[in-house]
């Protein structure tokens, strides 16, 4: 196997600790990867105004992927313009951001949720319907964290109060033509994107830009599937409970961590950057 790394990356239970959101444990082979110019994409359902604060702390600076696939960005320059515009996308411009975007409006998601909520009597209840005080709570995040996860563009995260009728849910988000898929915490309520759309499209461009690839994906849930199936070495993030994930089909060469979280991350990365003899230097 020969080609550039580039990695495409899950944040929450995978970079990041599920509970304690750190990536301490993956600083090691963060650096290894650094020195070795490989890109890091972070692919996440996280918002953008999360998921860049993030980037900042970790030093990266390349695109990104926000929202389960709702939209990609790409610094300004990182590709050129024909590059951009052979990609067979339109490509906005969102301050120092190229955007790619392939989800539907949050506003449109969120008009769904309260009507099929009304009409059925569903007692679903998302993140538009919470104070950031309540987000804090419900996910750990600090309150400044929360209030940047509660700008959401392209994603609505959901539960049920009331499981038993999670089915009859999930029958109108597919009439609608919508989907509906499982995180680490939560249900993510979507247009018809999702993280490997958008992981097609920047293996294309990187193609473009870098030559031949390996492209690598790490994640830990089932919103996770779509990347892993478009990568050429896929690996499963242990949970730390142990609970196995519910992959419809697990590809023939996934890695799976033994440890969970930016441990199993970086065990995951060590091993890979073992077993292939990568020049991924530029
Ligand atoms: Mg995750």
């Amino acid at each position: 196997m020969a080609g550039r790394f580039v990695i495409f990356t899950d944040l929450d239970g995978s970079l990041l600790d599920a509970e304690t959101y750190s990536f301490q444990a993956a600083r090691p082979a963060l650096q290894k990867l650094k020195k070795k110019q490989v890109p890091i994409i972070l692919c996440t359902s996280k918002t953008r105004a999360e998921t860049e604060v993030i980037a900042r702390k970790i030093g990266l600076n390349h695109p990104f992927i926000v929202e389960n696939g709702g939209a990609i960005f790409i610094p300004a320059g990182y590709f050129t313009s024909e590059q951009l515009r052979n990609s067979g996308y339109k490509v906005i411009r969102k301050g120092d951001y190229l955007v790619i975007q392939l989800g539907l409006p949050y506003r449109q998601l969120r008009q769904f949720m309260v009507s099929t909520r009304k009409k059925f009597k569903l007692k679903v209840k998302g993140f538009g319907d919470c104070r950031p005080e309540e987000i804090a709570r419900l996910t750990g995040l600090g309150l400044k964290e929360a209030r940047l996860a509660a700008r959401r563009e392209y994603d609505e995260p959901l539960w049920f109060e009331d499981p038993s009728r999670t089915r009859l849910f999930r029958e109108k988000v597919r009439e609608a033509g919508l989907k509906l898929v499982r995180g680490g915490r939560f249900f993510h309520l979507t247009g018809k994107n999702d993280k490997g759309r958008a992981v097609r499209i920047l293996k294309n461009l990187y193609r473009k830009k870098l030559g031949q690839l390996i492209s690598l994906g790490l994640g830990d849930a089932d919103n996770d599937w779509p990347m892993l199936k478009e990568v050429e070495l896929p690996g499963l993030v242990a949970r730390p409970d142990g609970q196995p994930v519910g992959l419809k089909q697990v590809p023939e060469n996934i890695y799976k961590t033994k440890k969970a979280g930016p441990a199993g991350w970086a065990e995951a990365i060590n091993y890979w950057l073992k077993v292939t003899q990568t020049k991924a230097s530029p």
